[in-house]
Formats: C-alpha cells, sequence, structure tokens
C-alpha cells in the first residue's frame, strides 16, 4: 500500500533496504525469516514530524516532558510510526547549529525509531541566520518558529530575514501561529475578572490570534517566497486563510492534529477538563468539519501528533489556570489506529489518503523521500503489516508513553499496527518493543520536496 497505488506482492527485505518487490518471491537459503502477512496490509512506516521528547536544563520539573527519545520511540512504534520530527528547543544563547549537535548526541543515545531534528529559532541575530547553510550541510533543512513566543514581537524584523535565510539556504519553516499580544491581553482581562479557571482556557486563546498570526505568516511567506509548514492548524476561518494563499500558489503547508479532529472545547468544562489542554485549544463543531474537509480536499498536508507528554498529575495540578499552562497531551501511539477508525473506516479518507497524510507527504516536505515515505525498491524497509480489522479497546495497559494515560481510552478502535519494522530491523511484534534504545538514527535529510 502506498500513497498512489494498493497491490498484492511479496516484499524482499535486504539489510536496512526493501531490495525486491514482486510477485511470488521465493525463500532463498539466506533468507532469514518470512512473515506471512495474508490478510494484512503493509503500510509505510508513519512519519509523525510534530512530537516534543526532550526540554532543555532550565525548565522546572513540573513542565518537562514525560517521555524522552526511548519510551516516546517505543510509543511510536508500537502505533506504526518508524520517524519522528523532533521539536529542539535551545539551552540559553544557543544557536540553532549548537542545537542540532546537542540534540543529535542525545537522540543517538536512546532513540528507537528514526528521527529528524527541527531546532527552534530563539531571538535570531544576522550571526545565527549565516548558520543556516551549515545546517542544510549538516542535513538539517527545517526549522521551528513559535510567533506565539514574546520573542517573536521583539524580534519580528530579524524572523522575518530568517524566512528570507530559509529561502536562500533551502529549508522549510515550522510556525506555530497563535498571536502572543492578543493572548496576553486576553488572559489580563480574564483573571481581572475573575475567570482564571482552565474552564476559560477556549475563550482565554480566541480563534482570531490564530487567524491573525496565520495571516501574518502568510504574509512572511509571500514576501519572501520561503516554504512554511503551519503547525497544528485548530480552526475553520485559519484554514480558509491558508487555503486562500494556496490558490494563490504559495507554498503555504498545514499539519492537522488528531485531538482537534475528534473533540470540541466542551472538554474544558470537564471535571478533568484540564487534562485536555493543549495549543491552540480545542475549538468547535464547525471547525472540526472545516478540518476534515480540508483533509479530503488536500489542503491539509500532513496529520502529526505534536505528541506532548505530561502525566496526570502534572495536567491536573491544582494550581494551573489560563495564565500558568502544561500544554500538550500524548498521542503518539494511537494516532494511526484513531485515524484509521475514524477516518478510513467512517469512509471520510480513503486508505490512500491515509498513507499520504501520515507518511508520504511528511517524508516530501521534510527532505526524507523517496528513503522514506513510499514502499519502493531501495527505500529503506520502514514498513508495518496492519491488521485493518484487529478490532481493540484503548486501555491504560498498553500505553507506552510515560504520561501513563491516554485520553481516549475506553475508545474502541478497528485497525492495529501487528509487526513494525524500521530500516529492515524487526522493532515491535506481539505487543513487545524488540529493538535496543540508541539503533535508531538521526537520518539526514535533502531540501524540501514541495507539494502542489
Ligand atoms: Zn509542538
Amino acid at each position: 500500500m502506498t500513497d498512489v497505488k494498493q497491490y498484492k506482492a511479496d516484499i524482499r527485505i535486504f539489510g536496512e533496504k526493501i531490495n525486491e518487490i514482486g510477485s511470488h518471491l521465493s525463500v532463498t537459503k539466506n533468507t532469514m525469516r518470512e512473515i506471512n502477512a495474508d490478510g494484512l496490509t503493509i503500510l509505510p512506516g508513519g512519519i509523525d514530524p510534530h512530537v516534543h521528547l526532550s526540554l532543555p536544563d532550565y525548565v522546572p520539573e513540573q513542565y518537562r516532558w514525560a517521555d524522552n527519545y526511548e519510551s516516546g520511540s517505543k510509543a511510536a512504534l508500537a502505533g506504526g510510526i518508524t520517524t519522528l520530527g523532533c521539536i529542539a528547543v535551545p539551552e540559553k544563547d544557543e544557536t540553532p547549529l549548537g542545537t542540532l549537535k546537542r540534540e543529535t548526541d542525545a537522540a543517538q543515545q536512546q532513540t528507537i525509531a528514526d528521527i529528524m531534528i527541527h531546532p527552534v529559532l530563539h531571538s535570531p541575530t544576522d550571526e545565527t541566520l549565516q548558520e543556516y547553510p551549515k545546517l542544510v550541510e549538516k542535513g538539517c533543512t527545517s526549522i521551528k518558529i513559535f510567533m506565539v513566543a514574546e520573542d517573536f514581537e521583539k524580534f519580528s524584523l530579524e524572523y522575518l530575514r530568517a524566512l528570507f535565510a530559509a529561502k536562500k539556504a533551502g529549508l522549510i519553516t515550522l510556525i506555530h501561529c497563535e498571536d502572543y499580544s492578543i493572548i496576553t491581553a486576553v488572559c489580563h482581562s480574564l483573571i481581572r475578572e475573575g475567570r482564571e479557571s482552565l474552564k476559560n482556557y477556549a475563550d482565554s486563546r480566541p480563534v482570531i490570534s490564530e487567524v491573525v498570526a496565520t495571516q501574518r505568516a502568510i504574509a512572511m511567506c509571500e514576501v519572501t517566497d520561503a516554504p512554511i509548514y503551519i503547525v497544528h492548524l485548530s480552526s475553520e476561518r485559519a484554514l480558509e486563510v491558508c487555503e486562500r494563499a494556496q490558490e494563490h500558489s504559495l507554498p503555504v503547508y498545514v499539519e492537522g492534529r488528531p485531538i482537534f479532529l475528534y473533540l470540541t472545547r466542551e472538554m474544558y468544562l470537564e471535571p478533568e477538563g484540564a487534562l485536555y489542554v493543549v495549543q491552540p485549544p480545542l475549538r468547535e463543531e464547525n471547525d472540526i468539519e472545516a478540518l476534515w474537509r480540508g483533509i479530503q480536499k488536500g489542503t491539509i498536508h500532513t496529520i502529526a501528533t505534536d505528541h506532548a507528554p505530561h502525566t496526570r498529575e502534572q495536567k491536573l495540578a491544582p494550581s494551573l489556570n489560563i495564565a500558568n499552562l502544561v500544554p500538550g497531551i500524548n498521542e503518539l501511539q494511537v494516532m494511526l489506529p484513531m485515524l484509521h477508525s475514524r477516518g478510513v473506516l467512517e469512509d471520510k479518507i480513503s486508505l490512500k489518503r491515509f498513507v499520504a497524510l501520515t507518511s508520504t507527504n511528511s517524508a516530501k516536505l521534510f527532505g526524507l523521500y523517496p528513503r522514506k515515505g513510499t514502499i519502493q525498491v531501495d527505500s529503506d524497509a520502514d514498513l508495518v503489516i496492519w491488521d485493518n480489522k484487529e478490532e481493540r479497546e484503548i486501555t491504560k495497559a498498553d500505553i507506552f508513553s510515560k504520561a501513563a494515560f491516554s485520553i481516549y481510552e475506553g475508545e474502541r478502535i478497528t485497525g492495529w499496527p501487528k509487526i513494525t519494522i524500521r530500516r529492515g530491523e524487526i522493532v515491535y511484534e506481539n505487543g513487545k518493543i524488540t529493538a535496543l534504545p540508541g539503533s535508531g538514527q538521526v537520518i539526514p535529510r535533502g531540501n524540501p520536496q514541495l507539494l502542489n
């Protein structure tokens, strides 16, 4: 199964690569193992281009992620995802090259899944931007910026220059589109009214703060012609802004996020509503419908978890309010099963579109295609043997993430990975991780391959 065709064939793996695809391939004396996948579907390994598995040392305990590269890898592989795009936040005064080096070393020690690293740009200077060609030389062709941070307001001219530099060097820029000033002012006003409880979380980050930041990101794209990748888009109005830009052939790519496809802001009124605090917040029914339409039309190009794992205790700490957040949720392990059940089996998307959204498009945009993101000779043997009939309930006991819970516990799902193979090695089988930390690699990448 690929993003363009479905057919019946045997696949031979040699070393880390797909060596041969054909009918009735014979077992040879060198065959180490034959897997009978009759009645099952073989998907290219999933690629989740947006996860958080590490933080700099200065971040206090209560805000730290529950997962590292090892436990995050386990959750990913058990869910059919073989490559992760990790957001790498700089230590104080560190430039992107320093961040890339430090995170590559850390990931190389711990990871089982393959990794791409997106360094976060912070307080950019001309000197920082001169590093861009060196990042590309080192196989890093993406960078992340946070419009939602105060830093963006202070350095907006330099961030715009960063897009010129990205265009010139051949990088794609991931952008978190929310407006710092609007959110800060609205939070202050809610707090003055005594409405600081997380029940008001959705009101504290209104849709317009996403719309205006998305418009501004697109303006930066239009001025520089640099490709931008808008992470975790949440609202109908912001999607319309992106769609208009795409109609004008601007290189604007959009990431959808699972939680925004299934849940609305009503969740914040639940007794444990704080569990659902993510940035931007959950929206309304019309937004869910618009996001699914975008997925169907292809104006949303990828689905990524923004896996940002915290424990229940961290998420439910009584001291939290709209101005003191522990945002983020763990989704890695169930992203593919949920999207298969709710998307493919409910006839919202085809299985081909499922593959494009969860593997092929990310491989292209982040410079990994055709090494990853498809099933063809000479590609990495990243394969998921998927049982699209297996029915299961999501339970806490099956969760590999050290967040140790899932907001989808109790959901009945159809379609699970049986075996996950990463570069020719069986890394997940029968509910167990079968490969060692450090067996994953940080994969050098080429320039983004733009989608049309
Ligand atoms: Zn994120």
